[in-house]
Order: structure tokens, then sequence, then C-alpha cells
């Protein structure tokens, strides 16, 4: 028979999973379509500076100091801080978002040891938590050492593909594989400062109601994660402060508060 604190476990992982779906499906949408208008508009420069190359019948040697290659260079970079400055604003919006709709959607019992007088997060707590650096590294830093290794990985690419002399079209396939590389790691950022976002709203949620403990639920797709069965610990309730999620990149569990 299935007890009130299983009625309750259920009904708030499904709330955390549901709200994740819906917005990572926006957020992955609005990122690809940045992804690739940014891809376009290389492969039209890289395309443009290969034909000139042609053109003068430049040793491939004498690349490295040819201008229209300097230029390429140049406007890759200034792409990349614009590509950067997209995803930061993608990811402060929507989180801020998730977060605001996490805190209304989770449900408690009628019966919660404090009943606060507003049902919804202020905007200084919604903005404190999407500034607070959770992990190593906040989001915004990482985003920027992602976009200075795109960058090395495109520059690499497409010299290789010039001293080796390949085709125009290989070219072109070069640089769409390593926007892609840049794209998965900005996929991975979303998921994973999603899924804490998401997390963050229901604990404060819990705390904001009276409960100081909680238990973590592994994700089904997550049962032979030994990082996040060793977290969980058996479901053994802890103090909700001390509860970090996720424990992983692509982790899916959640935290429900102890319900007597
Ligand atoms: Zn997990």
């Amino acid at each position: 028979m299935a007890t009130n604190k299983d009625y309750w476990k259920k009904r708030i992982d499904e709330t955390a999973q549901r709200r994740f779906d819906l917005t990572y499906e926006v957020m992955q949408s609005e990122t690809r379509k940045i992804y690739d208008r940014i891809t376009r508009e290389i492969i039209k420069e890289v395309e443009a500076m290969y034909y000139k190359l042609l053109d003068e019948e430049l040793s491939r040697t004498e690349i490295w100091t040819y201008k229209h290659y300097k230029d390429l260079l140049n406007s890759i970079n200034m792409k990349m801080v614009k590509l950067g400055l997209k995803e930061i604003n993608i990811l402060n919006y929507n989180l801020e978002e998730a977060l605001r709709e996490i805190y209304v959607e989770t449900p408690l019992p009628q019966h919660t040891p404090i009943k606060p007088s507003f049902a919804v997060l202020d905007d200084v707590a919604v903005q404190q938590i999407i500034a607070r650096s959770w992990s190593e590294k906040h989001f915004i830093s990482t985003e920027w050492d992602n976009k200075k290794e795109l960058v090395r990985i495109l520059k690499k690419g497409i010299e290789d593909c010039i001293v080796k002399g390949q085709s125009k079209d290989k070219l072109v396939k070069v640089v769409m594989e390593k926007m892609q590389v840049g794209f998965n790691r900005a996929d991975m950022v979303v998921r994973t400062e999603l899924m804490h976002t998401i997390n963050e709203g229901q604990r404060q949620k819990y705390m904001n109601h009276g409960y100081d403990k909680g238990i973590i639920l592994v994700a089904h797709d997550e049962r032979l994660c030994e990082k996040c069965v060793k977290y969980a610990d058996n479901e053994k309730p802890r103090p909700l402060d001390e509860i970090v999620l996720p424990t992983h990149p692509r982790c899916r569990c959640t935290c429900i508060p102890v319900i007597e």
C-alpha cells in the first residue's frame, strides 16, 4: 500500500522532472539557434578567406602572416564573445524563470510546520540563488572558459585543413564539427545548471515552510550510478542546508522534505 510519504515523494519528484523538461526544451532550442547562426556566419567567412587564398596563390605556410587569415581569427574571436554573452543571457533569464516557477509549482502537504505569508520567491532571493556559485566555478566562468577552448579547437581545425591543403568542403565540415563540440558543452552547462536551480527552488520552499531535513531520491535512470546512490545514502534524512544537487552532469536526482 502506498503511504502518505510515498504520495508526496512521487508528486514532488514529478513536479521537478516536469519543470526540467519544460524549461530545458526552451533553453536547448534557444542555444541551438544561436549556435546555428554563429556557425553559418563563421562558415561564410572561412569560405571567403579560402577563395582569396586560392586566388592569391599563397603558399600554405604563408598563411600565418596572411592578412585575411588574421582578420578571420579576429572575427571568430568577436563572434565567440557574442555567443558567450547570448548564452549567459539564456541561462540567466531561463534559470530565474524556472526558479520562480518551481517554487510555486512544488506541492507540499496542507499542514506544513510554518505557513509563510508569501507564496512566491522574492526577486532578491531569486537573483542571489542564480548569482551564487555552487560548484567549483560559476556558470559565467565556465561559459567563457568554454568559448576560449572553442576558439582554440576551431583555429587548430582550420589551420590543419589549410596546411594539409584540404578542400573547402572539408574545411566547412571541420568548422561544423568543432561548433558541435561547443554546442554539446553549452548543452551540458544548461542541463546541470537547470537541475541545480530546480533543486534550489524546491529546497528554498521546504526551508521557508519550516522543514529542516530532507532525503535524496535517486532518479530512475541513475539507480546504478554509484555517486548518486552513495549521496542518497538510502534516503537517510539529513539537514536541508547541507544538500547540494546535482551530484554530476546529467544527474536528475531530487530532494524532498521529511514529511511526518
Ligand atoms: Zn543523480
